[in-house]
């Protein structure tokens, strides 16, 4: 010890503590001492100072060794204690001994002091360092043991035998024991599960054999189990520690229940991908590939292995390169993308559109590492959509060029909507309709709306499709006529919540029907018209003729002349009733020429003049420009003053009539708005009156034959059917405008014809020539026509012989091959005229022939007009008229 020893020395005598302090330095010990001689100074330098040693006088006056002991252990109690006293008893020593005191001895054998001070200080200096260390000790321990709960790992220490002698707070918290519950139990019971112990019970087993085991000192994954029978994956990795007596093992675990997810996770997410139809791939920064999944291979066409590490622009078009950079570099900001549609290239240089999109991919601290692509073909998508479009506008085409309107009706909103076209077939301008139910009701004709709803109400009921026709009355008042179609979307309970429908305009087709049915009607009324006029013509002829040779025979003092003059003057209105009848039923025998109507009505004001009244002013407005068109001009006149006539017993008040000749061009609307007109260029013939004007029941039957408004006797019916037969003879139309106390306006379109008008050849006279013996088959059907006809030719001097039929007159030929000319009927029984004709000219070819009849057949005309070179007789004729035309064909 280099430094002096610092003692508490206790003693009341000071000779004795002299002796004692100089014993002790002669003894060698170096010492420091403090003096006290009573109880005060002791326990005040036991208060103030740490000593090395305490030598105590056993007896003091009002203390005594014992006392002072027991104070020194108290407050300094590693601090060793001498007791020293002049006597003492054996008793005594034991006591302070017992005490605690680290030796007594007597002051008379003062050499024993030294080497127990010695002693007492070698004693002292060992039980500290002791302490020391067993404080070390227990600190370090504490360090491991909180090292050890601090770590998340579950650390497990173990004997031999596999019982647990550490288990820390990693532990705990994953396998639901306390230390205290753990630590005595063997490991194998608390944290295997049962099916895995003979395992694991094996291998330390094998290992307590060989000193070597499977799983040491190698990272082991295992299944483990919790306090509450719950397994769960750990990773476990043990360590032996070889002590002297038997080896401890330290077992480290590891949950790996986070981490095993996210494999699982990964795996499931990469399996995801790899089954996807999408082309999913990554591409790093630098524009390399990185991935590639098996939708990429089936949507590129490269196998992973062919792409992975080449640069994407492989699969990029040069004209989609500029579009893709910007994507690219948003993703690389990490930006997520939205899916754009490009174009790319596959492995076999095909092109393919696709969606494509872009998103960035992140490392763990959220710098973008790569960006992902996610590719979907489009391209049958593209022509779907295109087939769409294409199929959208076929059908907009089809609905708009068709004008067919379509509504929408959304039941639950009460809103509907029209398409333009519909609009328009309400007359109404693009977006003004109001879009409401009641305003559609609103637009219809009021005495077609009931029927309407009903179609509505029964479609509901039933929920069928549902059509109807009703008129629409224009804000301009005109009245349209249309057919609706309807189809209701039901919801599962039934109820409308949709419809859906077309509409057409159905005025023109209705019209055409209405005139159709007309036309039919007229064709009708004239085939019946036709055959009255044509059995009327025989009797005609037949009653003129017998007239006009007993008018020829009487004396001119006759006094039946005047009745028999009176009966051929009704039969002439006849005749001309007949004619009209044939007009209209288009079998008159025209000759039509090329006409100027100009012309034609200049020629007519004279007449024309004589036909109407004075209060009646006639105003005929002419073109200088030519008016051709090609018709009979006998019929032509006939219309017009069938008109004017018309025209003047409208204005029995008087007015004006007016007659106007232009030029027009009739489109393709008017063309198929009026049946059997074509469009191109015509002449219109507008005659006009002031008058009374019609009602629209009369001008629903104007045409018919026999239909009048007249008292009888003034009115036949058959004026209009003739111009109307006319008209339609040469492909003209007649527009009829007329208002009640107004007027009336008839509008004539004849086709305009071209070319140049042939000059009129006049008829040559048909003087009466007499016969020069030459011989006549007549042949007709009509007995009293027959007799009339013979009668007639032999007064002329002719040798006549008759024949009812084509039969008998072949034999009449046969017995008189040398006759000179056949007369014969067109239409008869049992072989028409023309057919016997032919017969007779094959045995004679210069036989003459003279066609005669009341009715055109097709069989010597065309379209009513007469096959040119063909001599033909009008029925009825006069005597004059017949003896004149077989003159003159006798002559030829
Ligand atoms: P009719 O003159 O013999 O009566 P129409 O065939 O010429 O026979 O005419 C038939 C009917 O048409 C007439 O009775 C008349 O009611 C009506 N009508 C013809 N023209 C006119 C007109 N200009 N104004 C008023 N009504 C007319
Ligand atoms: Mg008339």
């Amino acid at each position: 010890m280099t430094r002096p020893l610092k003692v508490l020395h206790l003693e009341d005598r000071p000779r004795d503590a002299e002796l004692i302090h100089e014993r002790l330095a002669s003894d060698g010990l170096q010492c420091e001492f403090r003096l006290a001689n009573g109880k005060a100074g002791f326990e005040a330098a036991l208060s103030e100072e740490t000593f090395d040693l305490i030598i105590s006088d056993y007896n003091l006056p009002g203390y005594d060794g014992i006392s002072a002991l027991k104070r020194s252990q108290a407050m300094q109690p590693d601090v060793p204690v001498i007791l020293v006293s002049g006597t003492v008893s054996e008793e005594e020593a034991v006591k302070c001994l017992q005490f605690g005191a680290t030796d007594y001895l007597l002051k008379g054998r003062l050499d024993r002091l030294a080497p127990a001070v010695r002693r007492a200080i070698d004693e002292a200096q060992t039980r500290l360092t002791r302490k020391r260390a067993e404080i070390a000790l227990a600190q370090s321990e504490r360090r491991k043991a909180a090292i050890l709960d601090s770590v998340l790992d579950c650390i497990i220490t173990m004997d031999a035998g596999g019982i647990v002698i550490e288990f820390n707070t990693a532990a705990e918290r994953t396998f639901g024991y306390t230390k205290a519950e753990a630590i005595g139990r063997p490991l194998g019971e608390l944290i295997i599960p049962p099916a895995f112990r003979h395992v694991h019970a094996d291998g330390l087993a094998r290992y307590l054999s060989t000193g070597r085991a499977p799983f040491l000192g190698t990272v082991t994954e295992i299944t483990a189990m919790r306090a509450d029978g719950s397994e769960l994956p750990v990773e476990l990795t043990i360590t032996a520690i070889h002590s002297e007596h038997a080896p401890i093992f330290t077992g480290v675990l590891r949950d790996i229940t986070a981490r095993k997810r996210a494999d699982e996770t990964r795996a499931r997410l990469a399996a995801i991908v790899d089954s996807s139809d999408d082309a999913i791939f990554s591409v790093g920064l630098d524009d390399v590939i990185l991935t590639w999944n098996a939708g990429a291979e089936r949507l590129y066409g490269y196998a992973a292995s062919e792409v992975i590490g080449r640069q994407k622009n492989l699969l990029v078009p040069a004209a989609k390169a500029g579009g893709l950079q910007p994507m690219m570099d948003k993703a690389s900001r990490g930006e997520a993308g939205a899916p754009f549609e490009t174009q790319r290239i596959r492995k076999d240089g095909s092109l393919i559109d696709i969606s494509l999109t872009l998103s960035p991919m992140t490392d763990s601290t959220g710098r973008v590492i790569s960006v992902s692509a996610i590719a979907r073909d489009i391209t049958e998508r593209n022509k779907a959509v295109a087939a769409l479009r294409a199929a959208e506008e076929r059908m907009r085409f089809a609905l708009q060029s068709a004008k067919v309107g379509i509504w929408d009706m959304d039941f639950t909103t009460g809103v509907l909507q029209w398409s333009e076209v519909l609009e328009a077939q309400y007359g109404l301008q693009p977006g003004t309709f109001a879009g409401t139910f009641d305003a559609f009701i609103e637009l219809i004709h009021p005495d077609d709306r009931g029927a309407v709803l009903e179609a509505v109400a029964t479609a509901r009921q039933s929920g069928t499709d549902f059509t109807f026709q009703h008129r629409v009355i224009w804000p301009d008042g005109n009245v349209r006529w249309l057919n609706g179609a309807g189809h209701l979307v039901l919801d599962e309970h039934g109820e409308r919540i949709r419809g859906i429908g077309i509409s057409q305009d159905a005025t023109e087709r209705r019209n055409q029907e209405q005139q159709l049915q007309q036309a039919q009607k007229m064709e009708a009324i004239g085939q019946l018209a036709g055959g009255v006029a044509h059995d009327f013509n025989n009797l005609l002829t037949v009653i003129l003729g017998y007239c006009e040779m007993m008018i020829e025979d009487l004396a001119r003092t006759n006094e039946c002349l005047p009745g028999l003059l009176q009966i051929q003057q009704a039969g002439f209105s006849a005749a001309g009733l007949t004619r009209q009848l044939l007009a209209f039923s288009r079998k008159e025998i025209i000759s039509p020429t090329l006409l100027d109507l100009n012309v034609v009505m200049d020629g007519m004001r004279p007449m024309l003049s004589r036909l109407i009244r004075e209060d009646v002013e006639v105003v005929i407005s002419l073109r200088p420009e030519p008016a051709q068109v090609t018709a009979d001009r006998g019929q032509i006149e006939q219309l017009i003053v069938n008109l004017a006539v018309n025209a003047r017993d409208a204005m029995p008040k008087g007015g004006i009539l007016s007659i106007e000749v232009s030029s027009v061009v009739l489109g393709r609307d008017y063309a198929n708005a009026h049946l059997g007109v074509a469009a191109g260029p015509y002449i219109s013939l507008a005659i006009s009156d002031t008058g009374e004007g019609m009602t629209p029941e009369v001008k629903a039957r104007l045409f018919e034959p026999f239909f009048t408004t007249k008292e009888v006797g003034s009115g036949t019916g058959l004026g209009l059917a003739m111009v109307h037969g006319v008209v339609s003879q040469n492909g003209g139309s007649i527009d009829v405008a007329s208002e009640l106390g107004k007027g009336t306006s008839f509008r004539i379109y004849l086709p305009r014809a071209e070319g140049v008008e042939a000059a009129v050849e006049p008829p040559p006279p048909t003087a009466r020539a007499r016969a020069g013996g030459e011989s006549i088959i007549v042949v007709e059907d009509a007995d009293g026509l027959r007799t009339l006809i013979t009668t007639l030719l032999e007064r002329l001097g002719y040798t006549v012989m008759s024949a009812a039929n084509a039969g008998q007159a072949i034999k009449l030929f046969e017995a008189h091959p040398d006759v000179d000319l056949l007369l014969t009927d067109v239409v008869m029984p049992g072989g028409n005229g023309p057919e016997l004709t032919a017969t007779l000219l094959a045995g004679r070819p210069e036989l003459k022939v003279i066609y005669m009849s009341g009715y055109t057949d097709e069989a010597i005309v065309q379209h009513g007009v007469l096959n040119p070179g063909i001599a033909f007789l009008h029925k009825p004729f006069t005597a004059e008229a017949l003896g004149g035309m077989v003159r003159a064909v006798l002559d030829r």
